[in-house]
């Protein structure tokens, strides 16, 4: 790398445009054989089949993506600056879009023109997953740049994503400066504090990806009797009673979450919030089953935010059966002209197929529903149009008529 040429990998003739136009992923089938040996993690560059550069990235034979591209330009020096600038500039946009927050996603790979690199701040503890071989292979070089630009009290790594096989590397926890949090790591999220487990809570700790929604459904909770189905930490929950719910439920089949769920609500003095550990679509089917359901047990909001149903375009069909099916149930709980917060987390699932699920649940339950909100992640997972596995989290409000 210091001062060498690069490695060469060329492109098959018609190969170039997808990735000039902005996607950073070089397939292993849109390139020639190698011409000469190229070690895993290494810095390449790519040209077109007429010679002419397309960029520079890191190189693995393991991957479907042989080269994961980081640069336009001819030359990519990969140190502790260039880590640097990279963060800062997507700092940058945290700023801007979510002034005052404190903990948030600090870069979200491809849509930080960082492949294969996640970096969450939860307060003062970094959070770092690596799922390329090269970012992987450079940590030190990210732990550093992160030192200088955070002074953290510690990094930590959670590489437990299972794409990291895919790549020929091991799942691993590691802390990787400083000193992890002893149990809980307390966060602000919003207005209100919640308690984060690095080695029990989901992605790097918790949903960052939700944390613009949450307010802004709590803020449509005034007065209202809500349900939180897949309620895990209690995010829509909480926000909801801060918001001025008069009666909060919170349903998750984690035991775990639910017991932090409630723990939340202590912390930040919300009452009139219960959170009962049990398969959400039983806790439906067993509440909404009576043909008469009471008004009393009606509910005014309900949000609904599952896990992904399916992680691969094969199972989507089961994925959508999945969907129709808590849909069905959650708008019979509902009160006419309540509202319904619901979320799609897969990349696979698109935004209309999602409505469309919706609507075929609501015409079975007899339901005209009006859209009133549009959801999407929040802006610290930023989205770039011509990089579609960026987009993934999608989520509407419909108001039942009355
Ligand atoms: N709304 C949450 C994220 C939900 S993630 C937030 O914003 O933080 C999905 C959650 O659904 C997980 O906590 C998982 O434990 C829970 N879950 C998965 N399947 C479930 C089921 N069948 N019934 C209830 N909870 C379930």
């Amino acid at each position: 790398m210091n001062g060498e040429p690069l490695k060469t990998v060329y492109l098959k003739p018609r190969e170039a445009d997808r990735l000039r136009a902005g996607h950073p992923w070089v397939y292993y089938g849109e390139i020639t054989p190698l011409r000469e040996p190229i070690t895993d993690g290494e810095c390449v560059q790519v040209l077109d089949s007429r010679n002419h550069l397309v960029g520079c990235g890191l190189f693995n034979s393991k991957s479907k993506i042989r080269v994961r591209l980081l640069s336009r330009r001819e030359k990519l020096t990969l140190n502790t600056e260039f880590f640097k600038n990279r963060i800062e500039t997507a700092l940058e946009v945290r700023r801007h879009a979510m002034p005052g927050a404190t903990s948030f996603r600090v870069v979200n790979a491809e849509s930080d023109f960082l492949s294969g690199l996640i970096i969450d701040k939860y307060e003062d503890v970094l959070v770092l997953q690596t799922t390329s071989l090269g970012m992987d292979q450079r940590k030190p070089l990210i732990v550093e740049a992160l030192k200088e630009i955070f002074h953290p009290t510690a990094v930590l790594e959670k590489n437990d994503s299972p794409s990291r096989t895919f790549e020929g590397m091991e799942m691993v926890h590691s802390t990787l400066y400083g000193t992890a949090p002893a149990g809980d790591q307390l966060i602000r999220l919003n207005q209100l504090q919640f308690k984060v487990n690095f080695d029990s809570g989901h992605k790097t700790g918790c949903y960052l990806d939700q944390q613009v929604n949450y307010k802004k459904v709590g803020d449509m909770a005034a007065g209202a009797r809500v349900l939180d189905c897949f309620c895990f930490l209690g995010g829509f929950a909480l926000h909801a009673a801060k918001g001025g719910a008069r009666e909060v439920i919170g349903i998750d089949q984690s035991e775990t979450a639910i017991k932090t769920a409630s723990e939340g609500a202590k912390l930040n003095n919300l009452s009139g919030c219960t959170f009962i550990n049990a398969n959400a679509f039983d806790w439906l089917i067993e509440h909404a089953k009576n043909t008469e359901i009471e008004q009393k047990d009606l509910f005014d909001l309900i949000i609904l935010d599952p896990p992904s149903f399916t992680r691969n375009r094969h199972s989507v069909d089961a994925a959508l059966n999945g969907y129709k099916e808590i849909h069905l149930r959650a708008l019979k709980l509902l009160r006419p002209g309540g509202t319904l917060a619901t979320f799609c987390c897969s990349h696979h699932v698109d935004t209309q197929s999602f409505q469309n699920v919706i609507l075929n649940a609501a015409f079975d339950a007899h339901k005209i529903l009006r859209r009133t909100h549009i959801y999407s992640q929040s802006p610290d997972h930023p989205i770039i149009p011509v990089i579609p596995e960026t987009e993934y989290l999608k989520g509407f409000a419909f108001e039942v008529a009355k």
